[in-house]
């Protein structure tokens, strides 16, 4: 048996139109629509009822895991996802190029994102990777992602995660100092480290070429790195050690790779996904194809729905959504096996467009596949999915998906 995981960010909405119809429902959807129609629906709420799920909580929660006992921080995953060797001891933190002016001897924030700098990112990467701090046996990794984002790892003895931010979050304020949020001496240390590495990052990064040419085409400098989110590494059991089974990820978010990563999935790399509205959703489909030949689990996310929605851009939702219709499934659909593969299809969350942000609301999630007993449903949307024969749950839709697949552990004898 197979099983492929479908989870679209955001996928989740509150009624947008005059009409008082969620996106979804808005979308024209007819591969959805006949998934359902073979298939049972419910609704899911991804880590439990009322409450406002993160896209990494939620993702835990969704592959069967308890966020509340595991999580320690988004730094983590964002640092395995970009590839660093994440190991026990070391503490992760997200991190953003910003620009900064110095003013009465501060240095006070301009733009927290570095005008969304677009190129030239290696460049910065390069000169901060392996920066030297006098903080002594403290080793610094840094990886840039996307746009002005990157992932920051600290190695040592006796570092901590009870360490603030550096990031002012408001235009005009001094970059914060970081401080120790516990009484103890590696927090005490591990805020010093960041200070002197925010401190050093303004040193090498202000004079750089990059930002030089940068400045002279109106353009503002990445002179600065903050740092937020500070976590250490959870002990996250794999799917193979629960399941015995081996499980490929395709994900263009840096996020959701480490959050798979760190639950034992592999990396099928698809270059045109970008986690972004541009992304290639047939390349999508047809890695998962591929991936479905060689492993027996396949998890896709695809992240366009959710910042359409952070953009409060309903339109833009809805198009992406019938997108992922004729594109992904349009691609995915005739072509698997359906007698020995299940499919699962659901949201991290709602994003609702005029609140510009995730929400609790529960989110539809379909599985089809030759053990699914049908319901009577045969449309794919919010106001369906509560009348499905699923009803409604918390989390775990990898395990029921694997359930399914008959490849659930049992409990209990
Ligand atoms: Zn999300
Ligand atoms: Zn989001």
């Amino acid at each position: 048996m197979k099983s492929i995981l479908i989870i679209a960010d955001g996928l989740g909405g509150r009624p947008t139109d005059q009409r008082g119809k969620t996106c979804l429902e808005a979308a024209r959807k007819p591969n959805l629509d006949a998934l359902t129609e073979r298939g049972a629906v419910g609704l899911v709420d991804p880590i439990g009822p009322g409450i406002r799920p993160g896209s990494d909580t939620a993702h835990l929660s969704l592959l069967g895991y308890n966020p509340h006992e595991l999580y320690t921080g988004r730094g983590v995953f964002e640092c395995i996802g970009i590839g660093l060797d994440v190991r026990p001891g070391d503490i992760c933190f997200r991190a953003n190029f910003a620009t900064v002016e110095e003013s009465k001897g501060s240095l006070r924030l301009v733009d927290r994102r570095a005008g969304r700098i677009e190129s030239g990112q290696k460049d910065l990467e390069k000169v901060l990777d392996g920066m030297r701090l006098s903080t002594r046996g403290v080793e610094v990794q840094f990886r840039a992602s996307t746009e002005h984002r990157g992932a920051l790892l600290l190695r040592g003895k006796d570092l901590s995660p009870y360490v603030g931010e550096t990031d002012p979050h408001e235009i005009g304020a001094a970059i914060h100092t970081a401080e120790p949020i516990a009484d103890d001496a590696a927090a005490k240390r591990t805020a010093a480290a960041v200070n002197e590495l925010t401190r050093k990052s303004y040193e090498l990064l202000k004079d750089l070429p990059l930002n030089q040419a940068r400045v002279a085409s109106g353009k503002l400098p990445a002179n600065i790195l903050l740092v937020r989110g500070a976590a250490d590494c959870p002990h996250i059991p794999s799917i193979t050690s629960i399941y015995g089974i081996r499980g490929a990820v395709i994900a263009g978010g840096a996020l959701y790779r480490g959050v798979a990563l760190a639950c034992g999935f592999e990396v099928i790399d698809v270059p045109e996904a970008t986690g972004g509205l541009d992304t290639n959703l047939r390349a999508k489909a047809e890695a998962a194809l591929e991936g479905l030949t060689s492993y027996d689990l396949v998890f896709v996310h695809i992240k366009g729905a959710d910042n359409a929605a952070h953009d409060h851009d309903g339109e833009a939702k809805t198009s992406f959504i019938e997108r992922i219709d004729a594109e992904f499934f349009g691609t995915l659909v005739g072509r698997v096996d359906w007698d020995s593969t299940h499919l699962a299809f659901t949201g991290d969350h709602t994003t609702a467009v005029d609140y510009g942000d995730h929400t609790a609301d529960p989110v539809p999630a379909l599985f089809a596949g030759p053990n699914v007993r049908r319901d009577d449903v045969t449309t794919f949307d919010e106001r369906a999915a509560a009348r499905g024969g699923l009803l409604r749950w918390s989390g775990q839709v990898l395990p029921i998906l694997l359930s399914y697949a008959n490849q659930s552990p049992k409990f209990g004898s």
